[in-house]
């Protein structure tokens, strides 16, 4: 079905991925969804989560677009999500001290540009990026970190975390049942220690992968500033 849907996108006239207006691709006031500034995220009962920082909330288009880009291969989405995330990120980097560029420790490798932030994006499982034949969320902090570096901020990407083992679908469970569902889940496979990190994903839902995300790399001596979104699920608690 998902190979269809797909091959109709390709053969159709284009529509818009949030609305299905006749639009190639975004249509205005769907694109204007996803230009809104930066804000925090409703106050997370998350233990451990850092500031959470997103531009949009997912429901209606902008959830449609997520899903057309992470599922339905819609990659030309990766532009206005990418810079969405960039608006997301840029806020995280400034509530943190300023980076001074000094750099930590000069024997630090594995990274570019020592004394730089990096910009970790949550790792997709190897099955899900089997299935949708590329990885959403990577795709989209590329865009947002060349955005961010255009515009003078210094930050680099790492694919600093992977995951350790096989998570339950985090669907129709408790926030606390997360949680514990994702205790562990990553490793850190890249030098963070001593440097600022901005944890980057597509959507905040209960902020427990977040969580466990920026635990992982703080355990690993990173200075978690922040963790940036393109969009939150609507607050329910
Ligand atoms: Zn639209």
């Amino acid at each position: 079905m998902r190979l269809l849907e797909t091959l109709l996108d390709l053969v159709l006239p284009q529509r818009c991925a949030g609305c299905g207006a006749r639009a190639s691709s975004l249509c205005h006031p769907c694109a204007a969804r996803l230009a809104a500034a930066a804000h925090r995220v409703w106050p997370s009962p998350v233990r451990g989560l850092p500031t959470p920082w997103t531009v949009a909330t997912y429901e209606g288009p902008v959830r449609a677009v997520i899903v057309a880009h992470k599922e339905r291969g819609r990659l030309a989405l990766a532009r206005p999500l990418g810079l969405a995330l960039a608006k997301s990120i840029r806020a995280a980097l400034n509530t943190g001290p300023p980076d001074d560029g000094a750099g930590v420790g000069g024997s630090q490798r594995g990274v570019e540009g020592v004394g730089v932030p990096i910009v970790v994006p949550v790792p997709s499982s190897a099955e899900a990026v089997r299935e949708r034949g590329h990885d959403a969320t990577r795709r989209m902090v590329a865009v947002a970190v060349r955005e961010i570096r255009r515009t003078g901020v210094r930050a680099v990407r790492a694919d600093a975390l992977r995951h350790r083992r096989r998570v339950a679908d985090q669907a129709g469970l408790s926030a606390a049942a997360r949680t514990v569902n994702l205790v562990g889940a990553f490793e850190v496979v890249a030098r963070v220690a001593g440097r600022r990190v901005v944890v980057a994903d597509d959507v905040i839902t209960s902020g427990a992968t977040l969580a466990e995300a920026a635990r992982a790399l703080r355990a690993a001596g990173a200075d978690v500033v922040g963790v940036a979104t393109v969009a939150a699920t609507p607050r329910r608690w």
